[in-house]
C-alpha cells in the first residue's frame, strides 16, 4: 500500500503571471501576441483566462496572466520543443529571462483540472467528452485519473485532433436536435467512422507510450454491462466512478 501511494501524485493548476522584461519601454511587445495560445496548445497552461498586458508599475514589463497546468509545466515551459522557436525570437527582445510569479493573493476562476504526476503510469484512458467539461474529459492516467497534460504526450496532435472532433460531435448530440441520430451513432456505435478512427489513434498512442490505452465508450444507459459488447468476454471492474468497467483485450472502457 505504501509503495502504491508513493507512485501517485496529483498536479494542481497554478495561476501565475509570466513577466517579460523588454529592452525599451517604447517596445510595442507585439511579438508576444500569440505566445499564450502557443502555451495553451502545448497543454502547458489552461486555455482561459489568459491576458497579456503592460505592467502598471513598470511599462517596460509585459505580463501574461495565465494558469499553468501544474508545477512541471512551470519548470519546463521554456524547454518545450514547439516553444523553442518562440524563445529564441523573444530572447533578443528581452533584457532577462522571462520570470514566472505565482499569484496567491487573488481568487481566480480556474478550472480545477488535476493533472497526473505519477512517477510510473501503468495504463491510460482516453476519455473524450463535451467541450464544456474540460476537467472530466481528455487523456487520464489509469492509476490516479489525473489528466495528462499535452506536453507529456508524444505525437500528441494525432490523438488530440481526434478528441477535438469527438467533443464537437458530442456537443451536437447534446445541444441540438439537428443531426441527433447521426451524432448518437457516431458516439456509441463501435463501428462508426469516429470510433474506428479513435481506436486506431489509441493504438498508436499505446505504441508510443508503451502502456495499455483504453478508449472510453459513450453509452446512453448507465447500468453496468454483463459482457464486453465487442468480444463477449468478461469485463474488468475499474475502481473509480467512470469508467467503471473495461475489457483488457479490446482496450475499451464503459
Ligand atoms: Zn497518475
Ligand atoms: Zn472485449
Amino acid at each position: 500500500m505504501r509503495t502504491e501511494k508513493k507512485l501517485i501524485g496529483v498536479g494542481r493548476p497554478l495561476p501565475a503571471v509570466i513577466r517579460f522584461h523588454l529592452h525599451e519601454r517604447e517596445d510595442t511587445g507585439r511579438e508576444f501576441i500569440g505566445l499564450g495560445a502557443a502555451l495553451a496548445q502545448d497543454g502547458l497552461i489552461q486555455d482561459a483566462p489568459q491576458v497579456l498586458r503592460r505592467s502598471i508599475e513598470d511599462p517596460s514589463v509585459l505580463e501574461l496572466s495565465c494558469t499553468f497546468q501544474d508545477r512541471t509545466a512551470i519548470r519546463g515551459w521554456q524547454r518545450t520543443r514547439s516553444l523553442r522557436s518562440w524563445l529564441t525570437r523573444l530572447r533578443t527582445g528581452l533584457l532577462a529571462a522571462p520570470e514566472v510569479v505565482l499569484v496567491r493573493d487573488v481568487e481566480f476562476d480556474v478550472d480545477d483540472i488535476r493533472t497526473c504526476a505519477c512517477r510510473h503510469r501503468r495504463s491510460l484512458f482516453v476519455q473524450p467528452g463535451p467541450t464544456w467539461d474540460r476537467a472530466g474529459s481528455g487523456i487520464a492516467c489509469g492509476v490516479c485519473r489525473g489528466r495528462l497534460p499535452a506536453y507529456c504526450i508524444p505525437a500528441r496532435s494525432q490523438i488530440l485532433c481526434w478528441c477535438y472532433a469527438y467533443s464537437r460531435v458530442f456537443d451536437i448530440w447534446y445541444r441540438s436536435d439537428v443531426l441527433e441520430a447521426w451524432s448518437e451513432e457516431q458516439l456509441s456505435d463501435l463501428e462508426s467512422h469516429l470510433k474506428i478512427e479513435g481506436r486506431n489513434r489509441c493504438g498508436a498512442l499505446e505504441r508510443s507510450m508503451r502502456m495499455p490505452v483504453h478508449l472510453c465508450v459513450f453509452r446512453v444507459e448507465q447500468d453496468p454491462l454483463a459482457r464486453c459488447p465487442e468480444c463477449g468476454g468478461g469485463l474488468d471492474p475499474v475502481e473509480m466512478n467512470f469508467p467503471r468497467q473495461r475489457c483488457l483485450d479490446c482496450r475499451l472502457a464503459f
